[in-house]
């Protein structure tokens, strides 16, 4: 019930949250052909410090997880589809949420509970406008050493 709820709850929020400040990004685990089950979903706001990400999430492995907004608006291939980290000044380099050097789409880890839940925000301070994550993807990585790559979870930033 509560799971119906959660996703109705998501359903009217998405389609009501036109040219607003916020987004909710629906995610997904990745399977082959693209979208897995819903597990939560991730609220987007802009606010005076930067992007603020407010995860609402559950069935994940615990602890930190990496956390990065892509350049493709497909979960497509085990999140595959989704290319690299968004790089808009093409710095090629993956260095954190800290260091403009780097990746636009670098956010900060990901914090999962013993449970397999998500609840901790994060603040991406470089990202200030909402804008530059349309048609994008949020990917969360598998924690698992040796397995860092692996997209595990995945969510179209609506346009
Ligand atoms: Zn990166």
């Amino acid at each position: 019930m509560l799971r119906i709820l959660s996703f109705l709850l998501i359903f009217c929020v998405t389609t009501v949250a036109v040219a607003a400040n916020d987004v909710f990004v629906p995610v997904y685990l990745t399977t082959a052909t693209g979208q897995g089950k819903l597990i939560g979903s991730v609220h987007i706001t802009q606010t005076d410090y930067g992007l603020l990400f407010e995860p609402t999430l559950h069935g994940l492995t615990p602890g930190l997880h990496d956390f990065d907004i892509h350049e493709n608006a497909s979960c497509d291939h085990y999140g595959q589809a989704a290319g690299g980290d968004l790089d808009p000044f093409h710095t090629n380099k993956h260095l954190g949420p800290y260091n403009s050097h780097g990746h636009l789409g670098d956010l900060p880890k990901l914090y999962v509970a013993s449970d397999g839940t998500a609840n901790f925000s994060v603040l991406a301070p470089r990202i200030l406008d909402l804008t530059e994550l349309k048609n994008r993807t949020l990917i969360i990585d598998a924690n698992k050493k040796g397995d860092e790559e692996s997209r595990i979870a995945c969510g179209v930033i609506a346009s």
